[in-house]
């Protein structure tokens, strides 16, 4: 897809243009949908004229899964208008508009355009001579298409407008705000059904919501943007997921290392983090020691941490792979406006790991890292992803990428053989590389389909020489390792946002902040509950005691709201019985049962991980 289709592309965000592109690689969806919905721009902007005729509008593009304008309005515009607007889009495509197409000469444009200032202004920018425009209806348009011929082609019920925002001309503050209206389009009525389902789905799922009703993550206006606070539900799930990390990369062969959160300057220099990542770091922190002027910083990555450690002592062709990780905290500089949830951080505890190997160790390492990744994918129940490996360009060599054509086409070709050969499917991507070298990005779908860029798998054949890092090859010769950089339960901030939403807050038992819930019927039968919760903390499950003076309704509901696995129920029966009434989230009542069975029973659960 031609990255400036619309001359209107370029006032899109530059980081959605590269997804579409993705999106289109990976989903090889018709061109076709993106024509209809930024045509539906044109037939929305076209029915907005006619209700407020003094409408002036800006830009209407096509994005993901819709479109929007930008419009100048005489008057607010409620949600409640957005259906009669609707109407009037329909009662246009019934029409068969055609969409004419013609070039003007720039002075005739401002002629045409001459009460739409933006227009106006876009048209002063334009370098060439001529200018493109068209027509549909009474609607003229500044644009290079491409449209549809005629609306006919538009399916009149896969439409629907969503929502009403506020955008700066141009995305400048100092420029006026437009009213930006946003549709969605797709090529049937169902197709926009099953979209907006998953939608309000999603919504229900937000990460940002239920980590707050489910208490598992803050933010501080004291601490600051983007940097999370772990709450003790939080906590209890970051240390399942690095205990289980912790025990598959024991299992094969890491060795665990732990690293400064800060680091000096000739570091980051030395790595080429330093100049070229400087915009992505905090700035630089100058300490003046013994009439010595010293800079550090922040660690944005742990891979130079990392190296250090290879380098300490010697080693021999026998020592490799050398597997070092760590759950490493990096603070990264995001803009303000592009902080989000838990997704945009700027602290963040990276599953991170380096693997410094042979070159013939190379393809047995790197697969062993995707098969992780599978296994991963396996526990968490991730049915649907995609790899993603990306290459480097002839034209970045020497800028942003290491200037070495043949290197970069002989690890290429390492990872694509070994993925082939494995049988694991990817798609190729061209110029999106790393600066030192190949990687893969994983691309994961939650429950509802949603989707995700999880982890990177990043070959590095450049940094380690920075470093001087050497291995002696049985030829005696020392040579230079090649390193894996690997991350693939990302960060705890995303893969745990990620989760959220994934499970919908109702995490499988061995993640659950709570396991099981004890509440007692009545004041008696407290005693008994106590002892349970005892027992149950004694076999390592992580159980609450709902025992405050409510009824039992409300404390069953307080627990389902928790979303907690399993609620013991506590009264006279039980406790003659030595038993336990147990109800199971998402299965209801399962009957009594012996506490001793009922443990053994979770047990298993936890370690199987159900
Ligand atoms: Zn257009
Ligand atoms: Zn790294």
């Amino acid at each position: 897809m031609p990255l400036l289709k619309h001359n209107v592309n370029r006032l899109r965000p530059k980081i959605k243009v590269v997804r579409l592109k993705i999106l289109f690689l990976i989903k090889n969806m018709a061109d076709n949908i993106e024509t209809i919905r930024h045509s539906l721009a044109h037939i929305m902007a076209s029915a907005i004229q006619e209700i407020y005729p003094k409408a002036k509008f800006g830009i209407g593009p096509a994005v993901e899964s819709g479109f929007y304008y930008d419009i100048e309005l005489p008057s607010a515009i409620m949600p409640e208008d957005l259906a009669k607007i609707e109407v009037k889009m329909q009662e246009l495509i019934k029409k068969d508009i055609k969409f004419k197409k013609s070039k003007v000469s720039k002075i005739k444009a401002k002629k045409i355009f001459a009460k739409q200032p933006y227009k106006l202004e876009l048209i002063k920018e334009l370098k060439e001579k001529e200018v493109t425009i068209y027509e549909s209806g009474s609607f003229v348009d500044l644009c290079r298409g491409p449209h549809v011929k005629s609306t006919k082609e538009i399916p009149n019920d896969g439409f629907k407008l969503t929502k009403i925002a506020g955008a700066y001309w141009k995305g400048n503050e100092k420029n006026k705000m437009l009213t930006r209206i946003y549709g969605v389009a797709f090529l049937s009525k169902k197709e926009l059904n099953d979209y907006l389902t998953t939608q309000a789905e999603a919504e229900k799922r937000d990460h940002r919501k239920l980590g707050e009703k489910l208490k598992i993550f803050i933010f501080s206006e004291l601490v600051g943007p983007g940097l999370p606070l772990w709450l003790p539900n939080g906590t209890v799930i970051i240390e399942e997921l690095e205990t289980l990390a912790k025990h598959m990369e024991k299992s094969a062969g890491y060795l665990q290392v732990r690293t400064p959160h800060i680091a000096k300057e000739i570091m980051y220099k030395t790595s080429g983090h330093l100049p070229y990542y400087a915009d992505s770091m905090f700035p630089p922190m100058v300490l003046q020691e013994d009439g010595q002027k010293t800079v550090y910083y922040l660690k944005a990555m742990n891979c130079p941490h990392h190296h250090q450690i290879y380098g300490s002592e010697t080693r021999s062709y026998r020592d490799l792979p050398v597997r070092l990780s760590e759950y490493g905290t990096c603070y990264r500089y995001e803009k303000s406006g592009e902080l989000f949830g838990l997704m945009r951080v700027r602290s963040m505890q990276m599953n991170d790991a380096h693997i410094y190997c042979t070159e013939d160790q190379f393809s047995t390492e790197f697969m062993a890292v995707i098969k992780l990744y599978l296994e991963y994918f396996k526990i968490f129940g991730i049915e649907k992803y995609v790899m993603r490996l990306s290459t480097h360009s002839k034209e970045g060599l020497g800028k942003k990428y290491i200037d070495n054509e043949k290197l970069w086409k002989k690890t290429e070709a390492m990872v694509r053989d070994v993925m082939t050969k494995e049988k694991i499917p990817f798609v190729e991507v061209p110029n999106e590389a790393a600066f030192y070298g190949p990687k893969i990005d994983v691309q994961i779908w939650n429950a509802i389909g949603r989707e995700f860029t999880l982890a990177t798998n990043q070959v590095d054949f450049a940094v380690p020489a920075r470093f001087n890092l050497t291995y002696i090859d049985k030829d005696g010769k020392e040579k230079t390792p090649i390193c894996i950089h690997r991350a693939p339960l990302s960060t705890h901030e995303r893969m745990i946002g990620f989760l959220i939403e994934h499970y919908a807050g109702a995490f499988p038992l061995w993640l659950s902040p709570s396991q099981v819930c004890i509440i007692p019927i009545s004041e008696k039968h407290k005693d008994y509950a106590s002892k349970i919760k005892n027992e149950l903390a004694k076999n390592g499950i992580r159980t609450i005691l709902k025992d405050e003076n409510e009824t039992l309704g409300k404390k069953i509901r307080e627990a389902e709201m928790q979303k907690i696995p399993y609620l013991l129920i506590i009264g006279d029966k039980e406790i003659q019985a030595e038993s336990v009434a147990v109800r199971q989230r998402s299965k209801g009542d399962i009957g009594m049962t012996k506490l001793s069975d009922f443990i053994e029973k979770i047990k298993k659960e936890i370690k199987e991980k159900i």
